[in-house]
């Protein structure tokens, strides 16, 4: 467990940022502030955790790194030849069409870029497979519990194959035996698959229990105050949670993010 530079690959791993974010800052047309001076590398396969208490920041740094909006100061710069490759976005809702079946629900964004229902399927297919709804292409989301409605988002942004999933708070709103379920399985998707996942959380405990990094921010105007590598293990299970280790890094984690609360 150590407190590396924002910019800097996770020690003793040969890692290479996807995406680098370099003194950027985004402030609204209503002259909110929402996050100033942001320095962070992701790097490529890891699970980052940005950690910060709410209105810090976090959704418009993913907004951000998605493209979905634009930084009023600094640089996002992605590697390779530089421009922004597929990047899949699960929101804190579901956000599902209500009228469309599951499977049009996760072959929107390959329909958008003009794939077909045929050739769309076997991807549409894997998703929701990897997920584990493969037998509920035919349901409307109607028929789905909360954390099925959260898989099918989840399906959705992995139908396009995104180089980078950034996930922004998906299951603050289910139960915790759902939660810790969905966590679980995410877990296991993210180490058999080697993506690369960007996660909003403003739990100390989920960052220690899901991620490879913790990002932790600072108040508004955010930005990230220090980071925190998670040197344990992959996949983890439900032990990690009652080891030393899980413990000592919450308590380090929450340590972080009261001194970075306390910062300008
Ligand atoms: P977090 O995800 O950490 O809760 P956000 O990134 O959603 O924080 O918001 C950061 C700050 O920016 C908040 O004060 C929020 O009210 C403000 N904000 C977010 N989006 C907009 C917008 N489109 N226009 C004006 N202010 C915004």
């Amino acid at each position: 467990m150590e407190v590396a530079s924002n910019l800097e690959a996770p020690t003793g791993s040969a890692t290479e940022a996807i995406v680098t974010l370099a003194g950027v800052g985004k402030t609204f047309e209503n002259g909110t502030e929402a996050i100033a001076g942001v320095d962070l590398a992701v790097q490529r396969g890891e699970f980052l955790a940005l950690l910060g208490p709410s209105g810090c920041g976090k959704s418009t740094i993913l907004r951000l790194i998605s493209g979905l909006d634009a930084p009023t100061s600094g640089r996002i710069a992605w590697a390779g030849a530089g421009a922004r490759p597929d990047v899949g976005f699960v929101f804190q809702e579901p956000t599902l069409m209500p009228w469309a079946r599951v499977f049009e629900n996760v072959w929107l964004p390959l329909r958008l870029k003009g794939v077909g229902r045929r050739a769309a399927t076997p991807r549409v297919e894997e998703a929701l497979e990897s997920v584990g709804l493969a037998d509920f292409a035919r349901a409307f989301p109607r028929e789905l519990s909360g954390g099925m409605k959260m898989r099918v988002s989840i399906a959705r942004a992995l139908a396009t194959d995104p180089a980078v999933l950034l996930l922004d708070e998906p299951f603050a709103a289910l139960d915790e035996i759902t939660r810790f379920k969905l966590n679980d399985d995410l877990l296991a998707l993210w180490s058999s698959r080697g993506w690369t996942i960007v996660f909003v959380t403003h739990s100390v405990f989920e960052s220690v229990y899901l991620s490879t990094r913790i990002a932790v921010m600072t108040r508004r105007p955010g930005r990230v105050a220090t980071v925190i590598d998670v040197d344990e293990p992959s996949p983890r299970s439900a032990d990690f949670r009652l080891t030393p280790a899980y413990a000592a890094l919450a308590r380090r984690t929450s340590e972080a993010l009261a001194a970075a609360m306390g910062e300008a």
